[in-house]
Order: structure tokens, then sequence, then C-alpha cells
């Protein structure tokens, strides 16, 4: 939690719905939490009156808990009215978890961006029963620490399609600058990035509110990872872009859902924060780097405290997107260790020396390093 608020920020519902319960948030839209079986242990879910039946934003993760929910939901808050439609924010399991089912046993529209709908698919269909060399080569290069390394292999691989129910073809597409009409209003939408490729945030035409899924969260920072799909990725760099883009719609009476805590009104602070947030970790970053370091030895100067055992993940792929950042911006150069982990250094501080990532790719232009 960020302690204490300016008063410009407030919540104005301080305790989220029980379960199988409503808030209604304005008319026509309603507010239900779904749980998940982590540290962060709920995922906020939206219903929208379309007069015939309901558009429901992001559907929790899959499993007959969260579908036995959603009936209780349905049969009481949602009064019996069909699901005829199914908005997923991004391509994330807690978000997408139920979307096919709602598809394939209640008929309803999927909705959302290509890129979500292609990640989603995709990792569902890609189902692994043992771990890729790739993401073994990840995690040593990233500097995983090798007993937890081997706690891992000893263990099935996280596998999108135990968390995500089959979805079947077919989707429909929203993009930057469309408009949707939901709920009675029409809503621009915006495309975020960083935590997730393409995330949609939708933002009423008609009145205050804004719908912004994981992209902007009121007492968390959204984590910004780097995966062995994509191990060159730099999303710390693509969400300060989606933050100050969003940030020019912000204004202090909207009211804002998110995907997960408590909906908020004070968007212009808090877009602020996070961007600020990032900023700040990457100083503090590039400050400690005057030795080279693996992104496994860079969490207490990150996130300002010890990580546990059961945030290590998250940790180390956030470390790897901030040391990214550093990378292509051409802050820092990076060479093996030993143990096969990437270590990186400040330009200018000692011994560091030619980049020894010969790789072939482009240049990301001026004194960025060959990727
Ligand atoms: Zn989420």
């Amino acid at each position: 939690m960020d302690g204490a608020r300016p008063p410009a920020f407030r919540h104005p519902w301080p305790e989220p719905p029980a379960p199988g319960q409503a808030t209604e948030i304005a008319e026509g839209v309603l507010w239900m939490r779904l749980p998940l079986p982590m540290a962060l242990d709920h995922v906020n879910v939206y219903a929208l009156d379309d007069g015939d039946g309901w558009t429901v934003i992001d559907t929790g993760i899959s499993s007959k808990k969260t579908r036995g929910l959603w009936s209780d939901l349905m049969a009481g808050p949602l009064a019996g009215k069909p699901v005829i439609r199914v908005v997923v924010t991004h391509h994330h399991p807690d978000h997408v978890g139920n979307a096919g089912w709602f598809q394939s046993e209640h008929g309803a529209d999927l909705v959302s961006s290509r890129t979500a709908w292609l990640f989603a698919r995709m990792l569902t269909l890609d189902v692994q029963e043992s771990w890729p060399d790739e993401t073994l080569e990840f995690y040593r290069s990233a500097g995983m620490a090798p007993e937890i390394l081997a706690k891992r292999m000893s263990e099935r691989p996280f596998n999108f399609a135990d968390t995500v129910y089959p979805m079947p073809l077919g989707f429909v597409r929203i993009k930057q600058g469309d408009v949707i009409r939901m709920g009675g209003r029409d809503w621009d939408v915006h495309m975020g990035n960083g935590h997730a490729p393409e995330h949609a945030t939708f933002w009423s035409r008609d009145d205050n509110l804004v719908i912004s899924g994981d992209q902007i969260l009121s007492s968390i920072s959204p984590n910004l990872g780097v995966y062995a799909t994509e191990p060159m990725a730099d999303p710390v760099s693509d969400w300060l872009e989606a933050c100050e883009r969003l940030q020019q719609l912000a204004r202090p009476d909207q009211v804002v859902l998110p995907g997960h805590k408590l909906p908020f009104i004070g968007l212009p602070i808090r877009m602020k924060q996070l961007i600020e947030n990032h900023h700040g970790a990457l100083a503090r970053l590039l400050d400690d780097l005057d030795a080279p370091k693996a992104a496994s030895d860079c969490f207490v100067t990150l996130f300002k405290r010890p990580i546990r055992d059961g945030e290590y993940g998250l940790a180390l792929v956030e470390a790897v997107a901030h040391l990214n950042q550093l990378y292509h911006t051409g802050a820092v150069t990076r060479a093996r260790r030993e143990d096969g982990a990437w270590v990186y250094q400040r330009k200018g501080s000692d011994d560091a020396g030619q980049d020894r990532n010969l790789g072939r790719g482009r240049r990301s232009g001026g004194s960025a390093p060959v990727l």
C-alpha cells in the first residue's frame, strides 16, 4: 500500500462486493469479484446492462469454483438475463480464464484486441508437460538461484491450459481509437501496453467511468515482466509510452474501475505515481550497476524490500524488464557470467567493457547496443 493519500484521491466504495454479490457503480454498471488462488487473491469483473442481456468485462481464472460463482451471479444480481458478450481487457488467465466457457456454453461473443486473443489462444493450445529448454535458458540468463531453478524443474511447468477454459475459434476485434457501446454508454477504446501487449481500456464518452483492467491499478503497481517468449522485450518502455498517452485522458472526476483492488477517484494523481515509480526504479537500478549484476541480484534495489519465496518469479521477470530497458536505451552493457547469467553494468563504470552480445539484429538507434 502507498500510505497516506492526498485528498483528491479516494476509494468511493471501501468494501468489495461479497462472493456472489454485486455493487452498483452507476446505472447499468455492476462490480463483482472472483477469487484467485494466489497472493493477489481476487480479480474484479464488471457487468454492463445492454437491455436484452449483459456485457461482462473480464471473467476470472478457469475453475469449477469460479464458474459456480458466475452461475450464482447470473441467477442473482444479473437477474437471469443472458451474458451476450464478453470483453477481455488482456490475455492473462485471471481475465481471459472463463471467456471460452461464456462463448461455448452461453453463446456469448468474445471481444478483445487481436494481440490479446492471439496470445491467449496460442498459449492455451501450447501445452508443456516438461520445461522447454528456452525457459530454462531464460531463467539461467536471469541468474535464477540454482536451488529455485532445481525446485521449479521438479514441478510441472505453469500451463495456460490449466487456468484458461478452451477457447473456440472466433472473436470480435477492438483496436486503438474504436468506440464501443456497452451499458448504455459509448466508450473510447485506448490500448495500453507493458503489463500485457495491446491491453484494452475503456473511457466513457457519456459519463465519468473508466474501465482500466490491469493497465491502471490503485494501490499496487502492475507487474511488468519479460518472459522466454520474447527475452529481449522492453515492457517498461512500452508501459511508460502507454501511461504517458493515457495520462492525457485523465480527469480528477473520473471513477476508475480496475482489474484488481478498489475502484478509485484521482486518476491524474495515480497516473503520475505509476509513471514516476518506474522512472525512480530505473534510476535506482542504474545507480546500483557500478559493478556487474544479474537480474536476480537487483531485487532489493528495485523493490526496496526483500523478496519472499512466493514473489520470486514475478520479481525476477520484472527485474529483467528494467534491465532490458536500461540495455535498450544504451545506459548499460551486459556480458555472460560463468554460470550463464547475463550481468549488466553501467556504461562508464569500471570494467564496463564492450558489449559481448554480438547476436544478429537491428540497432534500435542512437547509442543503443546491438540486439
Ligand atoms: Zn490481472
